[in-house]
């Protein structure tokens, strides 16, 4: 009861500084009840790190309310009664509960006095443990044992509790800055034992029984996964621009892993930290077979083809939710693992070093399956790569900044995700350069121009995304429309249409439109287009201001 109006007091408060002041105020109070008080205020049972779910539906709540409302209540008046009201707390609280004394009814008639905070954490823990034949009834009748002993105010953040959906306002930033500001430690070590252990109880108790001290004191653990570090979109400009050199790597097509081995046996998590050792049986034997040393690797699982060549990802969404039909899926797919990084190995936290070591370990680590890692500080180097993962089949590439600390759960800058454009443009070769070394008896760099009334107005070289088989092709295409030479340079008559990638376009006074492409990216000959069907100056005016 003491809780719920906590909660209630909570939810009513607008305004974000006060509400971290009562969650502390609520902290400072918990007792022995702190750790699950600082899940259940996020509407949570378990911590962040454990997968368990209590899978409770909600037609499993109404019934179990229907139940505790009385015998003329049913499951179905709940859901009108919800359609009225619009959310399940407030339904809740406004049947007249109890009094229920079935068999079932847990506690009932034996003088039992309130629920306590860790007495519904207790029944809610032993319900998720529930599985098999007869569990759904198990559930219901727990549930429904809960219900019937609530108070009504209880009862609307009891049955908010159980959807997983408390809407007091408290989210996992509160949380932190309540833990630091009830227990007198920093914001920031609070956050950093946050990310390495996921477990906001445990950072909670840390912080009041021991202190910054205590805090700092918080490693990773082996089986205890932590949030994946995620990636924002962005450029290769954006990347050398902030840090000069970017570390290049294959964006895997596929689902992301943590590996977990502890000298023994292996775990997987996925992205949302759900156990998926069962479902990857191959992944298991690869890492326990390679790895000599307790470690956490951060990878993606891709599904492959007799080739070795990569599947779209749903084929491994496939595995995961076939887990209990594994081998037949194995044989219908086989997975590998591209491991990226690695946050721990042989006792020591790597999350502060920078990128480069830690996949330098990594490879140390395992003698197969690492990504390719290339720093470079070449806007064309970034292009071909990419040009060349999307030949192989996988999704794009991944610009990572070398200098970089593992930050788990966080969507920085560090990590950019660069996909394909979206969209390309269909311009016309207008000119070309003879190639050199290797490829210097065919044409090598291609002059483009957009249409602009009856003429061609110049706005880019493309040399990028061209295979050699493609060069010689391009060279017999183009040579026919040769008009003139001079040194290096051709000029050719408008006839052929390149559809080209780009990254940006900007206003520029190095060619005669006035704009210039940045990365252009050869994609294809448009072989359907001619010359007057080509992207117009107008069009690239558009852009190049922003609109489509
Ligand atoms: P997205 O899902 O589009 O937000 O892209 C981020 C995801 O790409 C990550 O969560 C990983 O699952 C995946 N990914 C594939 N290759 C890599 C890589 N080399 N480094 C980091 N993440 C990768």
């Amino acid at each position: 009861a003491e809780f719920a109006a906590r909660a209630d007091e909570i939810e009513a408060e607008p305004a974000d500084l006060k509400t971290v002041g009562l969650v502390a105020n609520l902290f400072e109070d918990a007792g022995d009840e702190l750790s699950i008080i600082t899940r259940f205020v996020q509407g949570r049972v378990f911590p962040a790190h454990d997968g368990t779910k209590l899978d409770i539906g909600p037609s499993l709540c109404y019934e179990a309310l229907a139940k505790a409302a009385g015998t003329n209540v049913s499951a179905e008046d709940i859901e009108a009664r919800l359609a009225d009201i619009g959310e399940i707390g407030a339904v809740a609280e406004g049947l007249d509960l109890g009094g229920q004394q079935g068999l079932a009814a847990f506690g009932a008639g034996d003088g039992q006095d309130g629920l306590t905070v860790a007495e519904v954490d207790a029944e809610l823990r032993g319900l998720a443990a529930a599985a098999g034949a007869g569990s759904t009834d198990t559930k219901l009748d727990t549930l429904f044992g809960l219900f019937n002993r609530a108070e009504p105010l209880e009862a609307r953040f009891l049955a908010r509790l159980v959807l997983g959906e408390m809407r007091i306002g408290v989210g996992e930033g509160t949380v932190r800055d309540a833990i630091a500001e009830a227990f007198e430690v920093s914001v920031e070590s609070v956050e950093r034992a946050l990310q390495v252990s996921n477990d906001c109880g445990l950072v909670a108790e840390t912080a009041r029984d021991e202190g910054t001290a205590g805090l700092d004191s918080v490693h990773l653990e082996i089986g205890r996964p932590v949030k994946a570090m995620l990636a924002q979109a962005g450029t290769a400009v954006d990347a050398l621009e902030s840090w000069n050199t970017a570390a290049v790597e294959t964006k895997f097509d596929g689902a992301r892993v943590q590996v977990h081995y502890d000298g023994d046996t292996v775990q997987l998590f996925s992205r949302n930290l759900e156990d998926v050792t069962d479902p990857l049986p191959e992944v298991v034997e690869f890492v326990d077979d390679q790895l000599d040393v307790p470690a956490i690797l951060d990878g993606e699982v891709v599904a492959i083809d007799d080739a070795g060549d990569p599947l779209p990802f749903q084929e491994i969404l496939r595995r995961f939710r076939r887990k209990h039909d594994v081998a037949a899926t194995r044989e219908d797919v086989a997975v590998e693992l591209n491991a990226f990084d690695c946050l721990h190995a042989d006792g020591e936290d790597l999350l502060d070093e920078p990128l480069t070591a830690r996949h330098e370990c990594l490879s140390g680590l395992l003698d197969a399956g690492v990504s390719e890692l290339t720093i470079t500080s070449e806007a064309d180097q970034v292009a071909d790569l990419e040009a060349a993962a999307l030949e192989a089949g996988h999704e794009g590439i991944m610009l990572k900044n070398p200098e970089s600390a593992y930050t788990p759960g966080n969507r920085g800058q560090n990590w950019l995700k660069r996909k394909p454009d979206v969209e390309t443009l269909d311009l016309v070769v207008t000119g070309a350069e003879w190639g050199e070394g290797r490829r210097a008896n065919v044409l090598g760099t291609f002059l483009l121009s957009a249409r602009d009334g009856d003429d061609y107005e110049t706005l880019g070289k493309v040399a990028t995304g061209i295979t050699d088989e493609e060069l010689a092709d391009l060279h017999e295409l183009l040579e026919p429309h040769v008009r003139s030479e001079t040194g290096t340079e051709v000029d050719i008559e408008p006839a052929v249409v390149f559809e080209v990638g780009y990254e940006e376009i900007q206003a520029s006074p190095t060619y005669s439109s006035g704009y210039a492409l940045r990365f252009p990216r050869f994609v294809g000959v448009r072989a359907d287009k001619s010359p007057a069907d080509a992207d117009s100056l107008d069009r690239i005016e558009r852009l190049a201001a922003g609109q489509s």
